[in-house]
């Protein structure tokens, strides 16, 4: 939803571009601090989703620490601010060029994700000098039951190290003399928006904190990742997710021994709702079967619907329309909501996929109407392309 001011200051900015609501982004940080310190529960916020400096800083002033994926995330989020001690690292694939500058920075955890790294940690920890906080990554094979492309936690996926490979493991972590072998972590997949699938997590967490416990390691981060889903299908009404709800979860079924942290990465819970991308209609195609809105945005600018059939809202945003989608033939009370055309929303890019929704239901739309396509903070500008040499997307923010 889009008040008359912001609609105002829409019409004289070129789009296409991203519109952050930032009073949204600190209310949504606001309600997921205050449920996390209920609890005690420390939460990192997943860079990837969304690093766009403005969305950073609000975050760093939340109190959130910061879960990267790269060594350049590791690199911004310490130049942001993020206190080092609240950095996390993660991937697959960290080069070593990668682990040298976190190494340099002291970060709180590189969450390893295989027996090798653990030994390549160790050595470039060692000819630092210096001595490295990991926890090690484990797959604990439950089904996130989100979309297969978004599924991290099964073992046909790629990432963690898989339980039957533990043993080695904790045997690689008991000679690696540079390495303090601080906790476990799990990230199982994203969008997850059946909170039994947190259930099932924390059940594993608990059998592999004790086994660890068994062997005579005592572990202090209990890391159990993010994913936790929006509502793509009501970003007004279901704008700020039940981080209660979410959290409740986990002290309820977590076994926590005493002196134990649960660290929680959080991206697209925290971003998804408090971004827009703002496109106008370029062309009109009225087909026999089909009708097309051809936008001047496309999967350059946003990928989702393209990468993993992702739904995104869309809505004619225009002067004149309701911002539910719905144009009164005039503003008088009992004016009838005029007819809704189906139309395939479509961009300028030159790939058949380049398509944000099909027989999407609308006012009748014109060129130079403005398209709102909502719940794009998260994995949105991010994944901006330059393909087709496209120009490269503006932000915008709320007052
Ligand atoms: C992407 C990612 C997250 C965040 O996932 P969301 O679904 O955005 O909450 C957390 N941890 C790791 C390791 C990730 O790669």
């Amino acid at each position: 939803m889009f008040n008359p001011d912001t609609l105002a200051r829409f019409q004289s900015v070129e789009t296409p571009f991203y519109y952050y609501n930032l009073q949204l982004l600190q209310q949504t940080l606001t309600a997921c601090k205050t449920a996390a310190d209920k609890y005690d529960f420390h939460v990192h916020y997943a860079m990837k989703a969304n690093f766009n400096p403005r969305v950073l800083e609000l975050i760093r002033d939340a109190g959130l620490g910061a879960d990267c994926v790269s060594g350049n995330e590791v690199r911004k989020a310490a130049e942001i601010g993020f206190g080092a001690d609240k950095i996390v690292f993660a991937g697959v694939g960290k080069s070593d060029k990668e682990i040298n500058q976190a190494l340099d920075l002291d970060i709180f955890a590189f969450n390893v994700e295989s027996i090798q790294e653990i030994g390549i940690l160790n050595d470039l920890a060692g000819a630092k000098g210096k001595r490295a906080k990991v926890a090690i990554r484990i797959n604990p094979n439950v089904d996130a039951q989100t979309h297969h492309n978004i599924t991290t936690g099964l073992e046909e996926n790629k990432f963690g190290i898989n339980q039957w490979e533990l043993s080695d493991c904790a045997e690689a972590l008991k000679n690696a003399e540079n390495l303090e072998f601080i906790g476990i972590h799990f990230h199982i997949g994203s969008q997850i928006t059946d909170l039994n699938v947190f259930k099932s997590l924390c059940v594993k967490v608990n059998e592999i904190d004790q086994w660890f416990s068994e062997r005579g390691f005592s572990l202090k981060v209990l890391n159990v990742g993010g994913g936790l889903g929006v509502d793509y299908h009501h970003p007004d009404d279901k704008a700020i997710v039940s981080f209660e709800d979410y959290f409740t979860i986990f002290d309820q079924f977590l076994e926590r021994k005493p002196g134990q942290e649960i660290h929680f990465e959080l991206g697209r819970a925290l971003v998804a709702q408090c971004g827009s991308l703002i496109s106008r209609v370029l062309y009109v195609k009225n087909g026999l079967k089909k009708n097309f809105l051809i936008l001047d945005a496309g999967m350059t600018e946003l990928m989702r619907p393209m990468l993993y059939q992702a739904y995104h809202k869309i809505e004619n945003i225009s002067e004149g329309y309701k911002v539910e989608g719905i144009r009164k033939k005039d503003e008088s009370l009992n004016a009838e909501p005029e007819t809704l055309t189906k139309y395939d929303v479509v961009g300028p890019i030159c790939e058949s996929t380049d398509c944000f929704g099909k027989e999407v239901e609308l006012p009748e739309s014109r060129r130079g109407d403005l398209i709102a396509i909502r719940t794009a903070g998260a994995y949105g500008e991010v994944m901006a392309s330059k393909y087709n040499l496209r120009e490269g997307v503006n932000s915008v923010y709320s007052t």
